[in-house]
């Protein structure tokens, strides 16, 4: 199955016997009756597995090329579930330019129960190859990162990770399975915040792990269940619908991604455009290698390069809306500085280039003269 027929149909065989329903009913149930103790079909109590959840488990599987797919209440909770895999004194080598919340969840949480994180610049893997010693045990990728939209060379990194033998894990929720495909590249685990591109509506807070091998499905199946951060049957139904229009959305929000950036690159007052489509765009070949397009991710600086510049233009959007979140069907702006990444400190968000002028916009799918229109009026 090509990945088009995939977002409609992957891992949705033999769904709802018992009326043919298209879509799988949302079983909105805690509990399954057993006809003997033990004697049930399959389901006894929905932290444990539900087939709504099942449903939509299946399909993000199917999607990232992967065999077993794991759904969670939040990225976060994702991310934690994988953390969970580690002891105190373990090492984890991290991209250090990435999402707040992962930052925070590392450094604030983890590190105060043992783990020790390591976070670098990912461009150069020799850099990674320094900072591994016995205690390694996983390396942690976020690309594009967020939100400069730098790209990590995802072959390069798993390289270094299989010589090793770690664990890879990366946060594809910036380009989706439509774009770049981890676990084609030679990652072990690839992580999605559902709540993005692939739930796409901005209707749900959700997490996703898809992985290949067994022995680590398992382990992250019984941390699942163990710890209960599970996505509840109505939150799974929305996801896996949005997953249907998957493809047709992204190769919308990649062509009003690429009219903006262009706009933005020529408008007098833009300063920096970040966007990885770029041909000067410092990665742009890894990009062009590793994703099939690039996305509707932009940040930018303005000339004025203030505070008070970037958030007088968020504040004058009218059609995009200034809030958190992307990856949905409307065009959003954001202040990292304030909003995104306000967690990580500014002398820490600076050397990556997360400045007090930049704004970040996820390009939704409207058209694209009016986002132009609103971007110009904003600018003027
Ligand atoms: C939003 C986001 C997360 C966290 O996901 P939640 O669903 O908000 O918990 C993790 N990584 C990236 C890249 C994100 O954008």
């Amino acid at each position: 199955m090509k990945f088009n027929t995939k977002t409609i149909h992957g891992g949705q065989q033999n769904i709802d016997p018992a009326y043919g329903s298209v879509m799988p009913p949302i079983y909105q149930t805690s509990t399954y009756s057993q006809t003997t103790p033990g004697g049930h079909k399959g389901y006894e109590y929905s932290r444990s597995a539900n087939p709504t959840r099942t449903a939509l488990e299946n399909a993000l599987a199917s999607i990232e090329n992967g065999k077993f797919g794991l759904a969670f209440g939040s990225g976060l909770a994702a991310i934690d579930a994988v953390m969970k895999l580690f002891k105190p004194g373990d090492e984890i080598i991290s991209t250090n330019d990435l999402y707040g919340g992962s930052y925070r969840l590392f450094t604030k949480i983890f590190e105060g129960l043992g783990l020790k994180f390591h976070f670098v610049g990912m461009q150069d893997s020799s850099k990674i190859e320094s900072l591994i010693n016995t205690n390694t045990k996983l390396i942690w990728v976020e690309t594009p990162t967020n939100p400069m939209m730098s790209i990590i060379d995802i072959e390069a990194v798993a390289a270094v990770s299989k010589k090793h033998n770690l664990i890879l894990a990366v946060d594809n929720t910036f380009a989706t399975p439509y774009l770049q495909q981890p676990l084609e590249l030679g990652a072990d685990i690839v992580m999605h915040s559902a709540t993005k591109y692939l739930g796409g509506h901005s209707d749900v807070v959700m997490g996703s792990l898809v992985v290949n091998d067994k022995g680590l499905a398992d382990k992250l199946y019984f941390i699942q269940n163990a710890i209960g951060a599970i996505a509840g049957p109505m939150d799974s139904f929305l996801v896996l619908r949005g997953i249907k229009t998957l493809h047709i959305r992204m190769q919308r929000h990649c062509e009003n991604g690429e009219k903006i950036a262009h706009f933005l690159r020529s408008h007098p007052k833009v300063d920096k455009v970040y966007w990885p489509g770029f041909e000067d765009h410092p990665n742009h070949e890894i990009a062009k290698k590793q994703m099939s397009g690039y996305g509707g991710m932009i940040s930018f600086t303005t000339k004025e390069n203030s505070l008070k510049g970037a958030v007088s233009v968020v504040e004058k959007l009218k059609v995009f809306t200034l809030a958190e979140s992307l990856g949905g069907v409307e065009s959003l702006a954001g202040h990292p500085a304030s909003m995104t990444h306000a967690s990580i400190p500014k002398e820490e968000r600076e050397k990556t280039g997360v400045v007090d002028s930049l704004i970040r916009l996820s390009v939704g799918i409207e058209d694209e003269e009016d986002l132009i229109s609103d971007l110009k009026q904003a600018l003027a």
